[in-house]
C-alpha cells in the first residue's frame, strides 16, 4: 500500500444509473450501468450496492492479487444487485468480503439474499464455485458501527417501497452519505436524512427526476420511491453538506438531458455536480 493511498479518502462512481441499465450512444458520457461507488479509505475499499457498474470496479483487479473488501447494500431491488454474480473475486479462495445489509420489510437477513436470492435463484453459478471467505452482518436503521478500526458507519432510514437504508460513512474529519433509494416528503424535508447528512462532506442522493416530470400530472412519478435534484438540493443546503451529488440518474435521461439538468446545479452551487460513471472525486 503506497503512503498516499493509505492516507487518502477517495470516492469512486462505478455506476450511477437507476432502475436499469441503459447503454447506447445518448448515455456515453455519464455511463449507463447501475448503481455501485466505491469509497477507498485509508486503503481500506467499501463498496456501496452491487449493480452492473460493479462489474466496471472488477475489471481494474488483478486475478492474482488477493482481496479484502466491505459490501454494503441499501437494498435488494435489481439495480442494486445485478453485478454481485458477476463480481469474480468471490470465486477465489483468496478474497474476503464482510457484507452488510438491511433487514428488509421482507425479514429476510442479508445472508439470504446474497446466497440464495442473488447467487443461487438468479445466477447461473454451480455449487461450489463461490470460494470467497464470506462473512454477513445485518443492520437496522439508527445503527452506528466501526469497521477496521477507524472506519465510523451510521445508518438511516429511507424512504422506499420495501425499505431501504442510507449510510453515512466517517474517516477522521471526513464525511460522506449515501442516500439512494429514496423518495422525499411532500410536506416537509425528511428528518431521517437531514441528521443522516448533517454537515458531511458530501452527500450522493437519489436524484432520478426533475420536479416537473415527479409531479407532471400525466405521467406522475409519486409514490415510486425516488425523488428530484431540486429537492435533494434543499436537503443539501439545510444539513449544511459541503458537496451535492446528483445520483441514480432516470434511464431514460440522455447525456444531453442530465448536461441540462448540471447547468442548472451550477448555477444554484458550484459545488453541486452530477455523477459520471469512472468519476473519482477525493473527499
Ligand atoms: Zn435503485
Ligand atoms: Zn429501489
Amino acid at each position: 500500500m503506497s503512503t498516499s493511498l493509505s492516507s487518502q479518502f477517495l470516492i469512486r462512481f462505478w455506476g450511477v444509473r437507476g432502475s436499469i441499465p441503459a447503454p447506447g450512444k445518448s448515455t456515453l458520457r455519464y455511463g449507463g450501468n447501475t448503481s455501485c461507488i466505491e469509497l477507498c479509505i485509508g486503503g481500506r475499499r467499501l463498496i456501496f450496492d452491487g449493480g452492473t457498474g460493479l462489474r466496471s470496479l472488477c475489471k481494474t483487479l488483478k486475478d492474482s492479487d488477493p482481496f479484502r473488501g466491505f459490501m454494503f447494500f441499501t437494498h435488494y431491488h435489481w439495480d442494486h444487485i445485478q453485478g454481485v454474480p458477476f463480481f469474480t473475486p468471490i470465486f477465489s479462495d483468496n478474497c474476503h468480503l464482510t457484507v452488510y445489509g438491511n433487514h428488509t420489510n421482507t425479514g429476510d437477513p442479508v445472508e439470504k439474499h446474497f446466497t440464495e436470492r442473488i447467487l443461487r435463484d438468479s445466477a447461473p453459478l454451480m455449487q461450489g464455485e463461490v470460494k470467497a471467505k464470506l462473512e454477513f452482518n445485518d443492520l437496522y436503521p439508527g445503527e452506528k458501527i466501526v469497521i477496521d478500526g477507524d472506519i465510523e458507519i451510521r445508518t438511516g432510514q429511507l424512504n422506499h417501497p420495501n425499505g431501504a437504508m442510507g449510510y453515512r460513512v466517517t474517516w477522521g474529519d471526513k464525511t460522506v452519505v449515501y442516500a439512494t433509494d429514496t423518495e422525499h416528503l411532500p410536506d416537509r424535508l425528511d428528518e431521517n436524512i437531514l441528521e443522516l447528512a448533517d454537515g458531511a462532506d458530501m452527500l450522493v442522493y437519489d436524484a432520478m427526476y426533475t420536479d416537473e416530470e415527479y409531479h407532471n400530472p400525466r405521467s406522475s412519478k409519486v409514490g415510486w420511491g425516488h425523488s428530484t435534484w431540486q429537492e435533494g438540493a434543499k436537503l443539501a443546503e439545510a444539513a449544511g453538506v459541503e458537496r451535492f451529488v446528483v445520483f441514480h440518474h432516470e434511464p431514460n435521461h440522455s447525456d444531453d438531458v442530465l448536461d441540462a439538468i448540471e447547468i442548472e446545479l451550477k448555477s444554484r452551487s458550484k459545488h453541486f455536480f452530477i455523477a459520471r460513471e469512472g468519476m473519482e472525486v477525493v473527499v
